[in-house]
């Protein structure tokens, strides 16, 4: 008479929200042996958003994932540059030498859409569904899966991965008490155009309560942003490049030349929201929070998509190979690792992003001859402000190849 057989385990991880956090999750969970599907609301995966700066810290933890080298190979050499004044004076120099022998790497600037392809295409195909928004119906527990409900129907998975950005509702559903994101005080502009005919130095410029950043891409093209304190929801009674010119138009080369270059319904503007308020663990049951749905945090330190990079993989870590994957003390060991780190930035970038938008004479003077003064002591100190964040290693030797996940 046949027996009855056991089922067979099921190993399924779905993950809510293909931004960058979402991606890289999905990468190293599937390598790691889970059977990953992605669910994107957007109906393609073209990202919102123009360059992206990634230091050393996601570099290493895309190395776990065997992409790091694909990333380094788009490093524009961003040389000598630094930090100046609207008129043009040098309030800093920095030397890209210098970071990468402190750091071990360079920061990579590329587009953002480089970055989606390069993490997608080291996906099966089919594993990432677009036009598929999703909600999360039940967090799911040791002995029940976690449920995700889809225009097509329920997904159930023995991991969810809420990486569903600043607006998360997935994070309502699992903290409910939770205050949500708060405005930052400043609004932020991006755009990419040709590069100036001019040369020019990278540079980031700090005036009184707005800056301008100015970076080479690989491509030949380049990489500005702009931040500037406004009342949250405002915009231009025209466009944004004519309120680009009114608040940076007589700044030093090549501002005004990139501003001319720039076709006004292309420059991105977004109110900057930050989770100023810690949550209480960045895991409920059998789903993980992470990136921008767990720590979103100010621009102004670069780091918001590198530490939803470093979530992924630590992430990835804990959850092991699928079969021995135990709920709460994996969860547990993935907030314990990333909370109080994510926190910490959180706040160092608010407390930067303040600095950079002092309004008042006498603050801009003394926060401009502090900056001078250390920089005076050589490139060593400016970059000590990074000690701590580029300097981060991933938790885990490289993983191994997902056929020989048994
Ligand atoms: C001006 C500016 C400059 C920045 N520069 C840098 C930088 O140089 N370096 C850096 O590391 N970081 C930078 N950041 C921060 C970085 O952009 C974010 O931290 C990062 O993009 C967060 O990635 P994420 O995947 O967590 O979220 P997101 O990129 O927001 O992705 C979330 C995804 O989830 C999808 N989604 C949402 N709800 C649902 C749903 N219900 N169902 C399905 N899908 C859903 C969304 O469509 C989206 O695709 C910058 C931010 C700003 C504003």
């Amino acid at each position: 008479m046949p027996q009855p057989t056991a089922a067979a385990p099921q190993h399924r991880a779905v993950v809510l929200g293909a931004g960058i956090g979402g991606l890289t999750a999905a990468v190293a969970l599937h390598r790691r042996g889970w059977t990953v599907t992605v669910l994107e609301r957007a109906a393609d995966l073209a990202p919102v958003g123009a360059g992206i700066g990634l230091a050393p810290n996601a570099l290493r933890a895309l190395d776990v994932l065997g992409l790091g080298d694909r990333v380094r190979a788009l490093a524009a050499w961003q040389g000598d540059g630094g930090m100046r004044t609207p008129d043009g004076r040098w309030l800093a120099r920095t030397d890209a030498r210098a970071a990468a022998a402190r750091f071990g790497d360079p920061l990579v600037l590329l587009h953002r859409a480089t970055l989606v392809e390069i993490l997608a295409s080291a996906l099966p195909a089919g594993t990432v569904r677009t036009a598929a928004p999703a909600a999360l119906a039940h967090p799911g527990d040791p002995r029940t899966p976690a449920r995700i409900t889809t225009p097509d129907g329920t997904l159930e998975a023995e991991l969810a991965v809420a990486a569903d950005g600043i607006r998360s509702a997935a994070r309502t559903v699992l903290f409910p008490g939770h205050p949500g994101p708060r405005y930052s005080g400043c609004t932020t502009w991006r755009l990419v155009v040709p590069a100036p005919a001019r040369p020019f130095a990278p540079h980031e410029t700090w005036g009184a309560g707005r800056l301008w950043g100015t970076q080479p891409l690989k491509d030949g093209r380049i990489y500005a942003y702009a931040m500037a304190a406004a009342p949250a929801g405002a915009h231009a009674p025209d466009d944004e490049r004519a309120e680009l010119l009114r608040l940076f138009g007589d700044w030093h080369h090549p501002v005004p030349e990139i501003l001319a270059a720039a076709d006004p319904a292309r420059v991105l503007r977004h109110d900057v929201h930050h989770l100023v308020d810690p949550l209480p663990a960045h895991h409920r049951g059998r789903t993980a929070l992470l990136g921008d749905a767990a720590h979103a945090m100010m621009p102004s330190l670069g780091q918001g998509g590198n530490q939803a990079v470093e979530d992924a993989v630590v992430l990835a870590h804990h959850a092991r190979v699928p079969a021995a994957f135990d709920p709460d003390r994996d969860l547990a060991a993935y907030t314990a690792d990333r909370l109080p780190r994510t926190t910490a930035l959180v706040r160092k970038a608010a407390r930067t992003g303040a600095l950079t938008l002092v309004t008042a004479r006498p603050a801009v003077a003394l926060r401009d001859a502090l900056v001078r003064t250390v920089s005076r002591l050589g490139p060593g100190f400016v970059l000590r402000g990074f000690d701590g964040i580029a300097d981060w290693r991933p938790p885990a030797a490289p993983d191994p190849d997902p056929a020989r996940v048994s």
